[in-house]
């Protein structure tokens, strides 16, 4: 790597949700919470001025930076001149095709990134279409997301983005980043998760979109009992019968259910329709 630091003068640019991290320690925590090897392959999302991807070209295979911003990309071109521990793409990662990197990786890869906040959750609907590919996923996101990714029923925090989530992944909270650590500053407190594919779902469904449909539809009214709100919904509310009523408390609120009895209402009014 050429021993050029990326100009400070880059001016950060909002849309693309760039809050550049500045504290050694915490790309430090970062990337020793994926624990490379020097057989790993990682997939960096939004590489910015390059604080992880440097520290990860030391320790890995190979680093594909995905980066949207040009005038980056182009940064850390030079920066890392010809280097073949890096592949640098410069384009939107909800448009890029991930199947040269998943060929090259032969078994998987590894995701480490701290994440452009404003597109964190389509992000993470990408990462889990092709999450039999990913070994682990290190991620720093808004410590709001954070909860509301990892939250457990009954918590305000709980919602069918936990749920959809949990489904497919294991969700651990590893530790929160200040503002300080940042810049520009943002006004918000960050979190680093770690995010592992489960090799087997915990319920299977036939179905998974339209069950994650009911589960959003459950919480639309989060505050409602869930028969006004599936009352409202033909769909669903056609098959609120004596049975069902008899086997689940639809007095309960969405926020009350885990994923099982999520399931097991979402079969009952499917079976009585
Ligand atoms: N990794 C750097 C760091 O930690 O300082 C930058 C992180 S910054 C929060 C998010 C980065 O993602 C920026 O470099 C931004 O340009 C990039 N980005 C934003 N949207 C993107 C997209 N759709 N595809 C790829 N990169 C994107």
């Amino acid at each position: 790597m050429k021993s050029v630091t990326l100009k400070k003068s880059l001016a950060p640019k909002k849309k693309f949700g760039q809050n550049f991290l500045t504290s050694p320690a915490v790309a430090e925590k970062i990337v020793n919470a994926a624990e490379l090897k020097a057989t790993d392959t990682v997939l960096e999302i939004g590489p910015g001025k390059g604080v992880l991807t440097s520290l990860m070209t030391d320790r890995c295979r190979k680093v594909w930076a995905v980066e949207i911003d040009a005038r980056l990309a182009e940064a850390l071109s030079i920066m890392f001149g010809q280097s073949v521990k890096i592949k640098i793409v410069n384009q939107d990662i909800l448009q890029y095709a991930l199947d040269e990197i998943i060929e090259e990786s032969r078994s998987s890869f590894k995701v480490v990134a701290n994440l452009p906040y404003n597109i964190t959750v389509p992000i993470l609907g990408k990462l889990i279409g092709c999450r039999q590919h990913i070994a682990s996923i290190i991620v720093m996101v808004q410590k709001e997301m954070a909860d509301r990714l990892s939250a457990k029923p009954g918590s305000k925090d709980y919602g069918s983005l936990s749920i959809y989530v949990q489904y497919y992944l294991n969700v651990e909270k590893l530790f929160n980043v200040s503002p300080g650590s940042f810049f520009p500053k943002p006004k918000i407190t960050s979190s680093v998760i770690k995010l592992t594919p489960r090799e087997i779902p915990p319920v299977i469904l036939e179905d998974e979109s339209d069950f994650f449909d009911f589960v959003r539809l459950c919480f639309s009214q989060r505050r409602k009992m869930l028969r006004s709100v599936l009352k409202q919904h033909n769909e669903w509310g056609g098959g609120i019968s004596n049975r069902v009523s008899a086997e689940m408390d639809l007095t309960r609120r969405a926020e009350t259910l885990n994923l099982n009895e999520f399931v097991k209402l979402y079969n009952f009014l499917k079976a009585e329709k």
